[in-house]
Formats: structure tokens, sequence, C-alpha cells
């Protein structure tokens, strides 16, 4: 089970009632916060959410509206006597970027270690432990005018574990749990793999969140399935596709086609212009496109559960 909660969905500066574009992720446990613009931190408050279980800031890009919050939230995590560590990510020029960042926030009562994501993405439990072993990020290129990237977090679903079989192997019961949590176990001379006990794995949650990006197709394949997308909806109109396309954004119904054609489950809009005053209003340019579409809200959460 995942909790996403949505902090905010502003772009470009904070309004009085609409924070910056971010979110976080909760789950068993363990946080993920999505981009940290000015203001998220009171942003998660009002939301009721507490980023100290924040393992990781995964942050899209580097302009302002998605980063300027951080030594704001660096030092109340000091402020709080944080102590373990904190783990930022982002796309190429992480270390160049967070320099002046990690200068204002000057000393901290945890280690800031910032990390790049690999090709095959992060299996979480090898970063922290506590994470469930099945808990996955994974990073993917986007369009903006600045190198981005959107992720894709996904929590596996191992098969069910078959008795008759561990019955069969001679495995004591006290192991059982270790190959239930995908761990091999010895028994005697031979070494048991979890796949000779489990069996196939059965479907589980995948969770999109987009960053700025213009429509494109690296974000339709990242998206694939997912049974929740956070997408970037800068612009209502639909005539204003191509002002979209040169600020490196998407029109409502832009993030529409790519729910669509990536056959996610639900899509939640964000990061509107603040010439957007009551998003609403425009929503029909995208659920005519992909009718499960939401207007994102500040400090609208969900729980994704897994199938059956
Ligand atoms: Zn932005
Ligand atoms: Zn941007």
């Amino acid at each position: 089970m995942i909790d996403i909660t949505l902090l905010g969905t502003a772009a470009l500066f904070p309004l009085p009632k609409r924070a910056l574009t971010a979110a976080y992720l909760f789950c068993g446990g363990h946080g993920i916060l999505f981009d940290c613009g000015e203001g998220t931190q009171t942003a998660a408050r009002r939301a009721g959410v507490s980023l100290m279980k924040a393992d990781i800031i995964a942050l899209t890009h580097y302009h302002g509206d998605h980063v300027f919050g951080l030594p704001g939230l660096f030092q109340t995590f000091s402020n709080l006597e944080r102590t373990e560590p904190l783990y930022v990510i982002g796309p190429a020029g992480l270390q160049k970027a967070m320099e002046p960042i990690l200068k204002l926030a000057w000393q901290t009562s945890y280690e800031i270690k910032l990390i790049e994501i690999p090709p095959e993405g992060l299996k979480l439990c090898e970063l922290v432990k506590g994470w469930a072993y099945e808990a996955k990020l994974s990073a993917f290129p986007t369009e903006h005018r600045i190198v981005s990237q959107g992720y894709c977090f996904t929590l596996g679903r191992a098969g069910k574990f078959q008795p008759d079989k561990a019955q069969a192997l001679n495995i004591p019961i006290t192991q059982w749990s270790v190959l239930q949590k995908g761990n091999s176990v010895q028994v005697g001379d031979k070494i048991i793999l979890p796949n000779q006990v489990m069996g196939a794995p059965r479907k589980g949650l995948k969770f999109i969140f987009s960053g700025d990006t213009t429509f494109c197709e690296s974000l339709i394949d990242a998206a694939t399935g997912a049974d929740l997308m956070i997408c970037e909806a800068t612009f209502g109109e639909n005539e204003q596709e191509e002002v979209a396309n040169r600020h490196g954004h998407m029109t409502f119904r832009q993030a529409a086609e790519t729910a669509k054609r990536a056959d996610v489950k639900q899509l939640w809009l964000a990061h509107y212009s603040h010439k957007i005053i009551d998003p609403r209003e425009y929503l029909p340019n995208a659920t005519a496109i992909f009718e499960n579409t939401i207007c994102g809200k500040d400090g609208m959460s969900t729980t994704l559960h897994f199938e059956d």
C-alpha cells in the first residue's frame, strides 16, 4: 500500500492558496518527497504530512519553483534533531545545483548525500534499511527547457508462498519468512531460492510524478499501466499548445492524451499557471480525452492498494 499526498499544484511561484507543485509518497514507514519549492514544508504541514520520515528528496530539475524550499527544509530537519541521513536525487548537474543550497543549509544535524539513480533504478531497501523489499524508484528523461527527469515508483508484489513446495524441500518453518522476504536460505548443503517456493509475481503498484515537461514519448513509456500519475498541466486551453511546447510544458489536453496513451488508471493534474484561477473550468478539455482525470488540489491524498 502506498499513500500519496499532493502538497501543491502551482507553477512558477506560490500563491496564498496554492503551494508550488510537490508530492509526498509514504510506504511502510518511509517517505519520498518529489520536488521542494518555496513553501513546500508549510504545504506539508497544512496537509498533515510530516516530512521527517522522508529518506529521499527526488528533484525533477533545478528551476527555482522546484528547489528553493530545500534550504529551509534542511534547517527544519536540523531544528527537529534529525539524525538519519537524507538522500537527494536529481538529474545531471546535481552536485553543481546543490552547492549554493548546501552552503545556505550550512551545518546540519544529519548527513545529506547526493546520489544519482542508476539506469536500472534504485532498490530502496539497499539504500535505506526498512524500505519494503519490492520498492523501487527509477527516473526517466523528460523534455523541459533544462535537463529534467520524471520519477516512477513501483512496489512489486511477490507471488503467493507455496507451503507444499517448502515442505517437499524440507525447509524448516522458521526459514519460511526469509524466503517470503525474497532471500535465499540454506538447507543442508543446498541453497533454496525464493522462486522455488513462491508462485508467479502478482501485479504491484506504480506511481508516476512527471515534473515539468512537454508532451513526450518517454513520459508515456514510463507511465504505461501506472495506478496514478501526477502530471503537469500548466495551461488550460487547448489552443495554448504552441505556447506550452515553447515553454516546455503541457496543456490539460496533452496531459490527458499522455494518460490515455499510457493507459494509466488515474490522472491528477498539477503545476497550474497562476493565470488559472479555477482549474475545474478547464477540466472538460482533459476529460474529453481521458475520463479519469482529476484536477489536483493542494493537500489531496489517496492510498493505492494491491488488487484483491
Ligand atoms: Zn515548474
Ligand atoms: Zn521548470
